[in-house]
């Protein structure tokens, strides 16, 4: 295969695309696929991707409907599938041409590019490059760094949601035994908020409806979501929707194409027709308004109820299942429509559009994803939309209830399994119980606690279990300096990433299989079980013979750590849990609520579904009802001369990893160094379209952070609201600017100020 040269910066713009998938769509898909890998490893991986029994795909965890189509799956889950199994391969050669210094100057795109790890790779305390090393000497020496803590807290073990739900049994029960709750995870910059709100108020972190709930709803608002990018088979679910009588309404900053009208490839209305119409209703609502909509959305209803007395609230439900309710409408009926227009940028009308679609609906789901979580105020936003559910009954219902999107494969199930920094009592309970050991009490670091842990020098290990901690974190140069800190930095990865180039003293490299590859251990092969969002927990089991005959599967390299680590002698079998996945099962069975009779039922036909406590009308809330909730906004305005920047995936790019630099829906080519701006705001800034940036985030200390020379892209985003990439400008949000309640970063919502350079042009 011929190497990967840097991409060129050379951006070229092209109007936005008012439709999403259809034939292009695949076109690129088997582009894609075919330059990473032979004609037959793409078939047979496409083949089996996201069918019963075969690979579920390693990019979001939008769930498979009953009755599968035999290509299940979208451009994007093409793309990463294949992405994985690509033919190309990193190997020692390649670590010893070289060094660390010249990778980190190279971008994610290149990184990625370079292939699939092959063996262990470790960069020695004032080395220059990676060099290989054995794998028992590669445990051995996590194992001697850990040990030789002055404490187990000094050691952090992080997770991405591409860990399966036994590898993050596996983890979670090693950090716990070895003595730490130091397990922060890509839920922490996420969906914590939603977590967090939905756990306080309905008693349950996850959400309530499955995909029939789709097909049976009257209305379905996608708020702060792109699902045509992040989520793409959801468009399928929202076609039926829509085909089944129901509404759609978008409320986003950004007109994105894929909320306007779908071109199902696996329809052919959508080859050679016009595709279905997605949003009935567009609100273009400025970052950081979602809050104030929804709480006078409420106060409409409350009004339309006083108007017309047993009509529009659910009196009987909100009397049974609810608490709160008077204190709620009291705080709610004090809610201005003038500041509701200045925080949102909507006008009185489209806000009326929208309480009359509202008032249509009986039953109602809201979905949504990064745009509602990654705010200062994203928990008490999504405890706003449960009071909207809930004045109208709308939980619990066939067709109704709250719908978090997750962006990755299985970081629900992750936390499912006890990824998390808190250990609830039940489950550490659980655990004493079933493994005989006296889980830690005290909560360990998410993962802004976990940088100003590192940072400070109190983390010493940080081990990262998939995923690309450097480049997923706010504050870029602050969470590298933190790594860099550490004695010890350990990435367990299938490629190459940003991640593997910033350095602990000592570094580590630790290759392991892909969803896509077979997994065989010592009593035959074995499959692993995911759980997506709308917790259907399923197996997937790899197709192709691994990228290397040296590479171990994240459970093998736990179960292997645990023995060196806690010796042998203990009450964890885990040299038995490596050899046999379906022994892991068992305890899973024994531990976790839910998963009774978990190997039995995991291999039926599309797996089990979770249950769902609320649906049975259960609320695991201190009062033990649904609990109505008192929010107060505040307008998300930036200063004069400002923007409040939110950063946005492309739609060529799966979580920090950019696929090519266009960003096709977009109509933007051949860069990512863009920043998107409405055209009446670079008018008042006085800056032109195309014109050489460098954008300036400030912070409540009067410090700045800068990411040079970006081009200016006057593009039909809310006023006041721009946009910039993922992970590119995540350098811009300081650490400390975290979501209250969650600490999740605040990548939706950093005000800052755009300098034009000089002789940059327009
Ligand atoms: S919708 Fe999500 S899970 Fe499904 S194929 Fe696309 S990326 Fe994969």
């Amino acid at each position: 295969m011929p190497p990967i040269e840097e991409p060129q910066d050379d951006l070229t713009v092209t109007p936005p695309k008012t439709w999403a998938a259809g034939v292009p769509a695949v076109a690129h898909a088997l582009e894609y696929s075919l330059a990473q890998t032979s004609p037959r490893r793409t078939a047979l991986t496409l083949l089996n991707l996201n069918q019963d029994g075969g690979i579920d795909c390693p990019g979001c965890a939008w769930p498979e409907p009953k009755k599968r189509h035999k290509n299940e799956y979208c451009e994007n889950g093409a793309k990463h599938v294949t992405d994985e199994a690509t033919s190309r391969r990193v190997t020692r050669e390649f670590f010893a041409e070289h060094p660390v210094a010249e990778l980190a100057q190279k971008s994610d795109y290149w990184l990625n590019q370079q292939g699939r790890l092959t063996e262990p790779m470790v960069k020695l305390p004032g080395g220059t490059h990676y060099q290989p090393i054995g794998w028992d000497d590669a445990i051995g020496l996590i194992a001697g760094e850990l040990t030789g803590l002055a404490s187990p807290d000094e050691a952090m073990f992080y997770t991405s949601g591409r860990l399966n739900n036994e590898g993050a049994f596996l983890l979670q029960l090693f950090a716990r035994a070895y003595g730490t709750n130091n397990l922060p995870d890509c839920s922490n910059m996420c969906h914590e908020s939603s977590g967090s709100a939905l756990g306080e108020t309905l008693g349950v972190g996850k959400g309530t409806v499955s995909l029939e709930d789709f097909y049976e709803a009257d209305l379905v608002l996608v708020v702060g979501q792109n699902p045509g990018t992040n989520h793409p088979r959801m468009l399928t679910a929202l076609e039926q929707t829509k085909h089944n009588g129901g509404q759609v309404v978008a409320v986003n900053p950004l007109p994105e194409a894929g909320l306007k009208r779908f071109k199902n490839p696996q329809r052919p209305s959508g080859v050679v027709g016009r595709g279905t119409t997605i949003a009935d209703q567009f609100l273009q609502i400025r970052l950081g308004g979602d809050l104030a909509l929804f709480q006078l959305l409420n106060r409409l209803l409350l009004e339309a109820e006083d108007d017309a007395p047993g009509t529009v609230l659910d009196r009987v439900f909100i009397e049974r299942d609810t608490a709160g309710f008077e204190a709620f409408a009291e705080h709610v009926r004090r809610t201005e429509w003038a500041e509701v227009l200045e925080a949102t940028g909507l006008t009185r009308e489209e806000i009326e559009e929208l309480r009359g679609r509202v008032l249509a609906s009986k039953k109602i789901i809201v979905c949504w994803a990064m745009g509602l979580t990654q705010h200062r105020h994203g928990v008490p936003t999504i405890r706003e939309i449960v009071n909207f559910l809930l004045l109208r009954g709308s939980i619990g219902r066939p067709g109704a209830g709250v719908c978090p999107v997750r962006g990755h494969s299985n970081v629900q199930g992750d936390r499912t399994m006890g990824i998390w920094e808190r250990l609830p009592e039940p489950f550490r309970h659980a655990l004493e119980e079933e493994f005989g050991f006296a889980p830690p009490t005290e909560p360990g670091y998410d993962s802004v606690h976990g940088v100003r842990a590192m940072r400070d020098g109190k983390v010493k290990v940080f081990m990262g279990v998939a995923g690309n901690f450097v480049r997923a974190m706010s504050d870029s140069a602050v969470t590298e300096e933190a790594l860099r800190r550490c004695r010890l930095t350990v990435q367990v990865s299938t490629k190459l990433n940003r991640s593997h180039t910033v350095c602990g003293e000592t570094a580590l490299i630790l290759p392991t299989l892909g969803r896509s590859d077979r997994d065989v251990q010592a009593t035959g092969e074995q499959f692993v079980t995911v759980e997506n969002s709308m917790s259907q927990v399923h197996t997937t089991r790899g197709r192709l013979d691994p990228a290397s005959p040296h590479l171990l599967s994240e459970i093998a390299i736990i179960c292997r750590l645990a023995r060196r680590t806690l010796g042998t002698g203990g009450s964890i079998p885990w040299e038995h849990f490596e050899a046999d996945y379906g022994l892991v099962r068992d305890r899973i069975a024994r531990v976790v609520p839910g998963f009774e009779d978990f190997n039995e039922r995991v291999v039926l036909p599309g797996g089990f579904r979770l249950p769902s406590p609320v649906n049975e009308g259960v609320y695991r809330t201190g009062s033990g009802r649904a609990e109505f909730s008192c929010n107060d906004f505040t307008s998300l305005v930036a200063p004069a001369g400002h923007l409040v920047l939110q950063t946005v995936r492309s739609h060529d790019q799966w979580n920090t990893i950019p696929y090519t630099m266009d960003d096709r829906y977009r109509g933007i080519h051949d860069s990512r160094h863009v920043v998107f701006v409405n055209p009446d705001d670079l008018d008042e800034l006085g800056i032109e379209d195309r014109a050489l940036v460098d954008v300036v985030s400030v912070w409540d200390d009067g410090t700045e952070r800068r990411l040079e020379g970006f081009r200016t892209v006057s593009y039909p985003t809310a006023r006041g609201s721009g946009a910039a990439y993922y992970p590119e400008a995540n350098c811009l949000v300081p650490l400390d600017s975290v979501a209250e309640a969650s600490n999740t970063p605040t990548y939706k919502g950093i005000v800052v100020r755009l300098e034009p350079v000089a002789g940059g042009g327009g």
